[in-house]
């Protein structure tokens, strides 16, 4: 069955902290937190839009800091949803927000008007890493904040970022671990970004950030999705949202690339074709794919039937139903 989330943005207005590399006024194109009837008619257009027959629907609080927002509001809003729950609208509502903002009492209120899914931004679980991204929050909090989620019967999403300042590699390879070991189900994605008027374009200017280069924050992205994937956890999003659209003139610098999660899928099929050299001696071959695979299985920009041109005059990609994940299969072509 189709999922579609209707997302509803909530800027920084929510939220009293300040990371380094948050400018959410630029990420979300909004600097006023939502009225009611912006997001009636939000979810009532996406209502329309929606094409299958059979689908699900969430509504989606999404950025800034839900639970940081005044009781008063956080109630508002979700009387909104529950509204579109009663009347089988929607299946349940989503929010993203701290793990410090966590507690049972929240819980129990979120529980009582129609969420089913917490998200908490997690970004890392360095304590080294959470202080120089000025998080606030230190791993502890995202410990407790998802035993509290997971006892109180939610599903628990973990968003992580890479690149953030004295991270690396190993450092991102953990936070996934933990992630997992938490017990989340869903994760996202985000590579940093140095974004206009942060804390991290002045630490960038006088040299003491270096941001990922794009295919440094792919390779990253793919090795950690394969771990999520092992262990399955559902990788909501890598990259930006598309809805995200940074504001052009508030990127400075980092691994922006507006089809990111295109980049990663096209690198984990270039990974699964590593071995081309020993495949079968022919000028022309077939390669089914299951079918949803077929465009990054050739790759971004054709980058992975590129690839293998090298060993082959002509590759011919083909969908295979009977083939699912990454599954692949070789046939020499009989002109
Ligand atoms: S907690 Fe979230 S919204 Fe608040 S400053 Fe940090 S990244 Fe931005």
């Amino acid at each position: 069955m189709k999922h579609y989330n209707i997302p509803i943005f909530m800027p920084e207005l929510a939220c009293p902290h300040r990371c380094v590399f948050c400018n959410q006024v630029s990420i979300s194109s909004q600097t006023q937190i939502p009225s009611n009837q912006e997001i009636i008619d939000k979810i009532d257009t996406h209502l329309r839009s929606f094409k299958t027959e059979k689908h699900s629907v969430q509504l989606a609080f999404f950025g800034g800091n839900f639970t940081g927002l005044p009781k008063n509001l956080q109630k508002e809003y979700l009387q909104l949803g529950q509204a579109y729950l009663e009347k089988g609208f929607i299946s349940g509502i989503r929010i993203s927000t701290r793990p410090d903002y966590i507690d049972m009492v929240i819980l129990e209120m979120l529980k009582s008007s129609g969420v089913t899914h917490i998200e908490l931004g997690a970004q890392s679980t360095s304590d080294k890493v959470l202080q120089a991204s000025g998080r606030g929050h230190v791993r502890e909090a995202i410990v407790r904040a998802s035993e509290q989620i997971l006892s109180a019967g939610f599903v628990l999403g973990l968003q992580m970022m890479i690149g953030l300042p004295k991270d690396d590699a190993e450092t991102t390879m953990q936070t996934a671990r933990d992630l997992h070991a938490f017990g989340a189900k869903e994760t996202r994605i985000y590579p940093c970004l140095v974004i206009k008027e942060t804390a991290l374009e002045q630490l960038y200017l006088a040299g003491k950030y270096h941001p990922l280069q794009l295919n440094e924050a792919v390779d990253q992205t793919a090795k950690l999705y394969e771990y999520f994937e092992s262990n399955s956890i559902k990788v909501l999003r890598m990259g930006l949202h598309p809805s995200e659209e940074l504001n052009a003139d508030s990127f400075i610098a980092g691994p922006y690339h507006p089809q990111f999660a295109e980049l990663v899928y096209s690198k984990l099929w270039e990974k699964q074709f590593q071995n081309y050299s020993d495949w079968p001696q022919a000028e022309v071959i077939e390669l089914a794919v299951p079918p949803i695979q077929l465009n990054h299985a050739a790759g971004f920009k054709s980058q992975n039937r590129k690839l293998l041109e090298k060993r082959y005059r002509k590759i011919y990609f083909k969908a295979d139903k009977s083939l699912i994940g990454r599954e692949f299969s070789i046939k020499i072509h009989e002109a």
